[in-house]
C-alpha cells in the first residue's frame, strides 16, 4: 500500500465538456454514422479533442487533470463496456458500442433517461441474468497513457461500482462487480496511476439501509486492494446526507462535496475530518461566476487532512467559453462563467487560499486579490427590487361546467384526432433562420416561408381528415429557445451548445433578468393559421415550468419566483390568443418531472408550487376555450397527483411504450385524455390494425368521451412521408372505431 499518495492536487475539476468547442465531436460521429468517414477518422477527432482539453486545462493552472471523462457517446454506456455489461444481442453489431446507443435495423438501443435533475440523457445499463460481468480497461488506460505520452499525469473518472448498479437497478449484483473494480485498481495502479475518481452522485439521493451497507461494503473492498491508486469518491447534486458518514468510515482517501447545493458538514462525521475533501464551491449546474466571499467561507469552514478547490460537478453541463459570446450585453457577459471560465475560478480560489492560509494559518479566509477572475461580491450580486407576491389569480369554473361549454362551442365528434403540434422541421426552414440572422434574408421573405410553411402543414392535416389541427410550429427553433428569444429578462447565446445525449446539443437560454412579455409571442402564426381553415387550430404554447428547467436561471431569487414571472407572461399570451379567437389552447410541460428534487422530503413543496405556476398560467382562460397540456415521455407515473392538479381540459401522454400501465393510472382523472397511439421516435409507420388495438385499450379503461386520439409527441423529427402515412392510419383506426359506437 506504500504507493497510496498522501495529498491531492491542489485544485482540481469532475469533468469536462467533450462535444468539442465547436461541437467537432458531432460533426464526426455524423458522418461516421452516414457512412461518410470511418472509425479510424472518428477516433482522431477523438484524440484531437482530449489533447486540447488537456492542454487547456494545464495552460489554465489546473493542478489536476481528469482522464476518461470524454467519451463518444455517453460515460455511462462506457462504463457498461468497462465492465462488460454488453447485453448478447449487440455483440454481433458491426459497431456494438454504437449498436447500444442507436440501434440498428431491427435492434431497438438500450433505453434512455435523465442523469439525475439535468437535461443530460445516459444509456441505461442493461443487467440481467445473462450479463457476466469481465473488465475491460482498454480505455481509461488508454487515455492515461495517451495524456502521458503528451506530458501530462491524470486521475482517470470513471462512475463508481454503487451508482452504476442503481442505475441498472442491480445492486444485489454487487459483490460481482467489485471484482471487476479490484481489478481496474490493480491495473490502475500497475500503470502508475495516483489516483482514481469513482463518481457515486446516486448517494445524494434517499437511500435505504441496504443501499448504505451495500456502499459500506463497496469501499470496504476496494479499499482492502493491496496494490492500487488513492480513491477519490465523488458526489454531485446536492448534499451527502446519510451517506457521508458511511463514507467517511471506510478506507478511500477523498470524498467530493457539493459544496454549491450542500453545506459544510458540521461535525467531525466519523472520521472526514482525517480524509482530503475535494470542495466543489465552483458550481457546475449554472452560468455564474463564483462569489469568493462564499467559496473561501466554504473552504476555509472544512475541516479536513486537505482542503481541494474543485466544481460541484462536472463542467459537462455548461458550455465550453464565453470568448464566443463577444454579443451578450457586457453587464450579464461580467456576470457570467462557463467551462473554461470556471476552471480559471478554480485555479484562482486555490491561490488566494494558499495565500490566506499563509497568513492567517488557515483559519480564515485570505483576502480576495486575484488577476480579474474572482470577483468582488458588490459586483456578483445583481441589483434586483423586491418582488411583490404573485396577485392571486382566479381559478377556472369546474370541470363539468368548462366541459359542457367547450361541447357546445366546439362541435368535434367523438374520438377527436390531433396532433401534438410540430411537425416535420425541413432543411429549407432552418437554412432560412440562418440566413436571417446573417443577414442574407430578408425578415418579411422569411416571414412569407413561414407562412407558406404553415399552410402546407394545414392543408396536410385537412386533407388527412384530423379534427383538430396544429400550424406546425415551423417558426420555432426550439420550444424554449423560442420563447426565450421573445421575453425580457432572457438571454440566447451564439454558440452556448450543451451534451444532451449522444451528438445530440441543446443551447440552454441564459435567464438573468426579471421576465415579462414585451408583446405578443405566437397569436401572429396561430391566427395566421386559424384564417385558412374552419377546423379549430389549437394554440401552442411552452409552459413555465419547462422554460425554465431548459434555461440556465438566475440564483438570487427562489425558483419558484422566476417560475411564477415566467407563468405570468405565458397567461398574457393566452389572454391574447384567447382574444384572437383561439378556442383551443395547447400549454406543453414535458419538463415537470424532470425538476423533482432528488430528496422525497423536498418533493411535495416543489410539486405544489409548480402545479400552482401552471394554473396560474393557464387559468385566465374562459370556459370556452379548451386548454390542453402535453407531458411527453416523463415518467408520468411518478407525478401522476400533480398532473392531475394541472387540471387541464385535455392531457395527451405518452402510452405506445408504457402502455396498459399508464392508462390504468390516468383514467382516474377525469378529464380528456390522449394517449398517445404511437411512438414518434422510429421511422416506422403503424398499421392501422394497430393503432385501432392500443386505441381499443385505451377504450377500455376510460369512457369513450374523455378519449382523444394523437401520436405519443410532437413529428418534428419525422419526414412527410412518414407522417402522412402514419397518420393517415390513425385517421382510419379511429373512423373504425366511431362506426362502432
Ligand atoms: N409541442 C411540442 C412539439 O410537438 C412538444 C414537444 C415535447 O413534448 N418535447 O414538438
Ligand atoms: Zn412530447
Amino acid at each position: 500500500m506504500s504507493s497510496i499518495p498522501t495529498s491531492f492536487p491542489a485544485s482540481t475539476v469532475l469533468g469536462y465538456p467533450r462535444i468539442g468547442p465547436r461541437r467537432e465531436l458531432k460533426r464526426a460521429l455524423e458522418s461516421y454514422w452516414s457512412g461518410r468517414s470511418t472509425r479510424a477518422d472518428l477516433d482522431r477527432t477523438g484524440a484531437g479533442l482530449r489533447e486540447q482539453t488537456w492542454r487547456q486545462l494545464a495552460e489554465l493552472g489546473l493542478a489536476g487533470l481528469p482522464s476518461n471523462t470524454f467519451s463518444l457517446y455517453d460515460h455511462v454506456l462506457d462504463t457498461a463496456v468497462l465492465l462488460g455489461a454488453v447485453p448478447a444481442r449487440y455483440r454481433d453489431a458491426p459497431d456494438p458500442y454504437f449498436a447500444m446507443a442507436r440501434g440498428t435495423d431491427g435492434l431497438a438501443p438500450l433505453r434512455m433517461t435523465k442523469w439525475f435533475d439535468t437535461n443530460y440523457h445516459y444509456l441505461v445499463p442493461e443487467i440481467d441474468a445473462d450479463t457476466v460481468f469481465k473488465l475491460d480497461a482498454s480505455k481509461p488506460l488508454g487515455e492515461v497513457r495517451e495524456a502521458r505520452a503528451l506530458g501530462f499525469e491524470t486521475r482517470p473518472v470513471v462512475v463508481g461500482p454503487v451508482t452504476f448498479l442503481l442505475l441498472g437497478s442491480a445492486l444485489d449484483r454487487l459483490d460481482e462487480v467489485l471484482g471487476c473494480y479490484e481489478e481496474l485498481l490493480g491495473a490502475l495502479a500497475a500503470e502508475g496511476v495516483a489516483w482514481v475518481q469513482l463518481d457515486e452522485p446516486a448517494l445524494v439521493g434517499d437511500r435505504t439501509a441496504e443501499e448504505l451497507a451495500a456502499v459500506r461494503v463497496a469501499y470496504e473492498r476496494l479499499g482492502a486492494v493491496a496494490e492500487r491508486p488513492g480513491l477519490f469518491v465523488s458526489s454531485s447534486f446536492g448534499e451527502l446526507g446519510e451517506s457521508l458518514p458511511v463514507l467517511a468510515g471506510t478506507p478511500v482517501e477523498a470524498i467530493g462535496l457539493d459544496l454549491v447545493r450542500g453545506s459544510v458538514p458540521v461535525a467531525d462525521l466519523g472520521g472526514l475530518g482525517g480524509k482530503i475533501v475535494v470542495a466543489g464551491v465552483v458550481s457546475g449546474r449554472d452560468v455564474w461566476r463564483t462569489s469568493p466571499e462564499r467559496a473561501l467561507a466554504a473552504l476555509g469552514a472544512l475541516r479536513a487532512s486537505q482542503v481541494v478547490v474543485s466544481t460541484s460537478c462536472s463542467l459537462l453541463h455548461v458550455p465550453y467559453s464565453l470568448a464566443d459570446e463577444a454579443e451578450l450585453e457586457a453587464g450579464l457577459r461580467g456576470r457570467l462563467a462557463f467551462a473554461e471560465e470556471k476552471v480559471a475560478e478554480v485555479v484562482a480560489l486555490a491561490e488566494a487560499r494558499l495565500r490566506g492560509t499563509a497568513e492567517h494559518g488557515g483559519a480564515s479566509p485570505g483576502p480576495v486579490e486575484h488577476a480579474g477572475v474572482l470577483l468582488d461580491h458588490d459586483e456578483h450580486e445583481p441589483s434586483v427590487a423586491l418582488l411583490p407576491e404573485p396577485v392571486p389569480v382566479e381559478e377556472r369554473s369546474p370541470y363539468p361546467v368548462r366541459a359542457a361549454a367547450q361541447a357546445g362551442h366546439l362541435r368535434l365528434p367523438p374520438l377527436p384526432t390531433t396532433t401534438i403540434g410540430s411537425f416535420p422541421q425541413t432543411g429549407e426552414l432552418r437554412a432560412a433562420r440562418a440566413a436571417v440572422a446573417s443577414g442574407a434574408l430578408s425578415q418579411a421573405d422569411y416571414e412569407r416561408r413561414v407562412e407558406a410553411e404553415i399552410e402546407r402543414v394545414i392543408r396536410v392535416q385537412e386533407r388527412l381528415g384530423l379534427d383538430v389541427l396544429v400550424h406546425g410550429e415551423p417558426e420555432r427553433n426550439d420550444m424554449v429557445q423560442y420563447f426565450a428569444e421573445h421575453l425580457d429578462g432572457f438571454a440566447v447565446t451564439r454558440n452556448g451548445w450543451v451534451q444532451s445525449y449522444g451528438s445530440r446539443c441543446t443551447r440552454p437560454p441564459i435567464l438573468h433578468g426579471d421576465v415579462s412579455r414585451p408583446a405578443p409571442i405566437t397569436v401572429r402564426w396561430a391566427t395566421y393559421a386559424q384564417s385558412l381553415t374552419t377546423q379549430p387550430v389549437k394554440g401552442m404554447l411552452t409552459g413555465p415550468v419547462t422554460i425554465v428547467a431548459w434555461s440556465f436561471v438566475r440564483d438570487d431569487l427562489p425558483l419558484r419566483d422566476v417560475v411564477f414571472q415566467v407563468a405570468d407572461a405565458i397567461r398574457e399570451e393566452v389572454r391574447d390568443l384567447e382574444a384572437a379567437g383561439t378556442s383551443i389552447i395547447q400549454v406543453d410541460e414535458p419538463a415537470l418531472r424532470e425538476l423533482l428534487p432528488l430528496r422525497r422530503a423536498a418533493q411535495a413543496d416543489y410539486l405544489e408550487w409548480a402545479v400552482a405556476a401552471y394554473r396560474r398560467a393557464t387559468s385566465g382562460a374562459g370556459d370556452r376555450t379548451q386548454i390542453h397540456t402535453h407531458l411527453c415521455y416523463s415518467d408520468a407515473d411518478q407525478i401522476l397527483a400533480a398532473i392531475d392538479g394541472l387540471d387541464a381540459d385535455v392531457t395527451t401522454i405518452e402510452s405506445a411504450r408504457s402502455g396498459a400501465r399508464i392508462l390504468g393510472a390516468v383514467s382516474a382523472f377525469g378529464r380528456g385524455l390522449g394517449p398517445g397511439v404511437y411512438d414518434i421516435h422510429s421511422p416506422r409507420v403503424p398499421s392501422a390494425d394497430e393503432v385501432e388495438a392500443l386505441l381499443g385499450r385505451a377504450l377500455g379503461a376510460l369512457p369513450v368521451e374523455r378519449v382523444w386520439v394523437n401520436p405519443d409527441c410532437g413529428l418534428k423529427t419525422r419526414t412527410y412521408e412518414e407522417v402522412e402515412a402514419s397518420l393517415a392510419n390513425v385517421v382510419t383506426a379511429t373512423r373504425r372505431l366511431r362506426s362502432t359506437l
